[in-house]
């Protein structure tokens, strides 16, 4: 989000000239740079053991399937917040989480980090924010999410799908 105040001492920010960045938002009570504030979310490329088949879940309502995403908590890394999402999700063990690819998400504000996961266990076990779940062939996944969504984005960062 844009600043307009120092998130330490509410001091109001103005635009300096940087040494090596573009005008950037400046402190005069804190002497320092503030630079613009986002999320980071993981999302979830989770495949079967088999490799074969990738859960798709629905969420919040919509008719459309997506894939498991969740935003990381502070202090915590991407692959931590790969296992706890499925886990929290999905009631499932998500092994060797491996990085695709980043996409910035402008309507939340928040930096996407797309990963690809094996499943430990074939039955899902959600919690209440998944509506459903399936899996489906993974070369099925392409034609089933919403054309120009972001699952459709996601799943072309891995040569799989
Ligand atoms: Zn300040």
């Amino acid at each position: 989000m844009q600043l307009n105040y120092c998130p330490v001492c509410g001091e109001k920010l103005s635009l300096r000239p940087h040494p090596t960045e573009p005008p950037t938002l400046w402190c005069s009570r804190c002497s320092d740079w503030r630079f613009p504030l986002f999320s980071a979310a993981v999302s979830v490329i989770l495949l079967d053991k088999s490799g074969d088949r990738m859960l798709l879940i629905r969420q919040y309502g919509e008719p459309d399937p997506v894939l498991v995403a969740g935003y990381v908590d502070k202090g915590e890394t991407a692959e931590a917040a790969v296992v706890r999402e499925i886990r929290e999700e999905l009631g499932m063990t998500a092994l060797s989480p491996r990085f695709l690819g980043s996409h910035y998400y402008a309507p939340s504000e928040t930096l996407m980090l797309n990963f690809l996961a094996v499943a430990a266990e074939d039955e899902a076990r959600p919690n209440a924010e998944v509506d459903g779940w399936e899996w489906v062939p993974v070369k099925e996944a392409r034609s089933l999410v919403k054309p120009g969504g972001l699952a459709e984005l996601l799943l072309a960062d891995w040569d799989g799908a």
